[in-house]
C-alpha cells in the first residue's frame, strides 16, 4: 500500500468548465488554489486507495470518470482525471511548487531531516518501510550540498546568534560562543586538533577586541603550554577543570607514589576555584545526538551538525524547572553510575524548544523562492 503526503495548503483544483457553476456537488465551485506557506500548514498521510477514491466521480456531470497518476517524484504526486461522458478533464497535484518546479514537500522534508539532526538514510529507510512515498537519499544530499543550501542557512543562522552572544556577553551566559571544526589533515596529528581549534577561537575573540580574563580547560598539555606562552603574558589566567583532575587522580590513586607526583601537585594548584567545564561537557554530549560517532559525515555535513547542536544548546541551556498544574516544581529520582546504586533527586527541566528549527524551515522556503537555481530538480515538471 502506498501512502502520499498531503499538505493541507496544497489543494489545487483547475480547469472547471463552468465558471459560474453553483452545484452543491461540484468540487470546482470555489476554484480553490490555496498556496499558503506550507510550513504554516498541516500535512496529512493519505493511503493511495482513499486518495484515488476522490476522483471516481466527475465533478461536472457526476458520472463515473477515469483517473490515473501522471507523475510522481519523491513526495510529489500529479493525478489526471478524465470524464468520458462530458469530456471534462483536470490535473490535480498534492502540493504547491516552489518557484515553478520544486515540490515544496521534497525540499522541506530534506530541511526537516537536517535541522532536527536526524540521519537521512535511516529516516528515509523508516519512511520507505512504512510505505510513504518520499525523496531518495541522493536528493537529500543534493539539497544539503547545493547553494543556497541547508548548510548555508544553518551557518547564517549561527552567525546571527554568534554576533548577538558576543554583544551581550556577561560574566556567565552559558552559551556556546564559537564552534571550530578541525580536520586531522590540517595538523600534524589528531592530538593537535584541540590546540588548533582553541587558537582559531581565541583569534576570533581577539579580532572582536575581546580579552580572555580566565580560561578553564582539561589537562591537555599542548594547550597548557600554548596558553602559558601566548595568553598568560596578556593577563589570561588558566585553570583546570576539577572533574578532569579528579578522574585522573582516581585512576592513579592505586599507585603508591601518586601523591608525590610533581605534575599532579602542580595541576591541583591550578584547579579552577569557581566555574567548571560541565556545560561544555553537556554540549559535547549533545553533539552525539546531532552527529553520532558511528556515522561518517562530509566536512560540511559535520560542520552544519556541530552548529545545529550549538543552536539547540543556546536555545535550551537556561530552561526553567517544569511545574505541575498547581505551580509546584517537578523533580525526578535518578540512579547515576557514580553513586553506585544510590539515588539522587533532580529537577525536571521544561521541554526543549525547537523554535530555531522552525525558523530554519521558513528560511529554507523563502531562500529557495528567491534563489532557486542551485536546488532545482533535474527533471522538468509542470
Ligand atoms: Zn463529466
Amino acid at each position: 500500500m502506498k501512502m502520499m503526503i498531503m499538505p493541507l495548503s496544497s489543494v489545487t483544483y483547475r480547469g472547471c468548465p463552468k465558471s459560474r457553476c453553483m452545484r452543491r456537488t461540484c468540487l470546482m465551485r470555489s476554484h480553490l488554489t490555496r498556496v499558503t506557506p506550507i510550513t504554516m500548514a498541516l500535512t496529512f498521510i493519505v493511503c493511495q486507495e482513499e486518495l484515488m477514491g476522490l476522483f471516481v466521480i466527475c465533478p461536472a456531470c457526476c458520472e463515473r470518470s477515469d483517473s490515473s497518476i501522471m507523475q510522481q517524484e519523491g513526495t510529489f504526486l500529479k493525478i489526471k482525471q478524465v470524464c468520458a461522458s462530458c469530456g471534462y478533464h483536470r490535473f490535480w497535484q498534492n502540493q504547491p511548487m516552489l518557484h515553478r518546479n520544486m515540490p515544496t514537500c521534497n525540499l522541506l522534508l530534506s530541511g526537516a531531516i537536517h535541522f532536527t539532526g536526524c540521519l537521512a538514510t535511516q529516516t528515509l529507510r523508516m519512511l520507505t518501510l512504512f510505505g510513504l512515498q518520499c525523496i531518495s537519499a541522493s536528493s537529500y544530499f543534493r539539497h544539503q550540498r547545493a547553494t543556497p543550501s541547508l548548510v548555508a542557512l544553518v551557518r547564517f543562522s549561527w552567525a546571527l546568534l554568534e554576533v548577538w552572544i558576543l554583544l551581550s556577553i556577561e560574566d556567565r551566559v552559558n552559551k556556546v560562543v564559537d564552534v571550530q571544526l578541525v580536520q586531522s589533515s590540517e595538523v600534524p596529528n589528531s592530538s593537535w586538533c584541540e590546540l588548533e581549534g582553541l587558537k582559531r577561537s581565541v583569534g576570533l575573540l581577539r579580532g572582536k577586541d575581546l580579552h580572555l580574563a580566565t580560561l578553564i580547560t582539561d589537562r591537555h598539555r599542548q594547550v597548557a603550554k600554548w596558553l602559558r606562552e601566548e595568553l598568560s603574558p596578556e593577563g589570561t589566567r588558566h585553570y583546570f577543570d576539577v572533574w578532569h583532575i579528579a578522574k585522573s587522580s582516581l585512576a592513579a590513586v592505586k599507585l603508591e607514589n601518586i601523591i608525590t607526583r610533581t605534575a599532579l601537585l602542580k595541576d591541583v594548584r591550578q584547579l579552577s576555584p569557581q566555574h567548571q567545564t560541565f556545560s561544555l561537557e553537556a554540549y559535547h554530549s549533545l553533539i552525539l545526538h546531532f552527529a553520532p560517532k558511528h556515522t561518517g559525515f562530509s566536512y560540511v555535513g559535520m560542520y552544519s551538525r556541530l552548529l545545529l547542536a550549538a543552536l539547540h544548546y543556546n536555545h535550551n541551556a537556561n530552561r526553567e524547572t517544569a511545574r505541575k498544574s498547581d505551580g509546584t516544581e517537578k523533580y525526578c529520582v535518578r540512579y547515576p553510575g557514580f553513586r553506585k546504586g544510590a539515588h539522587v533527586v533532580r529537577p525536571i527541566q521544561e521541554a526543549a524548544s525547537y523554535g530555531y528549527a522552525t525558523s530554519l524551515m521558513k528560511a529554507l522556503q523563502e531562500s529557495y523562492t528567491h534563489s532557486p537555481a542551485a536546488l532545482r530538480e533535474t527533471s522538468p515538471m509542470i
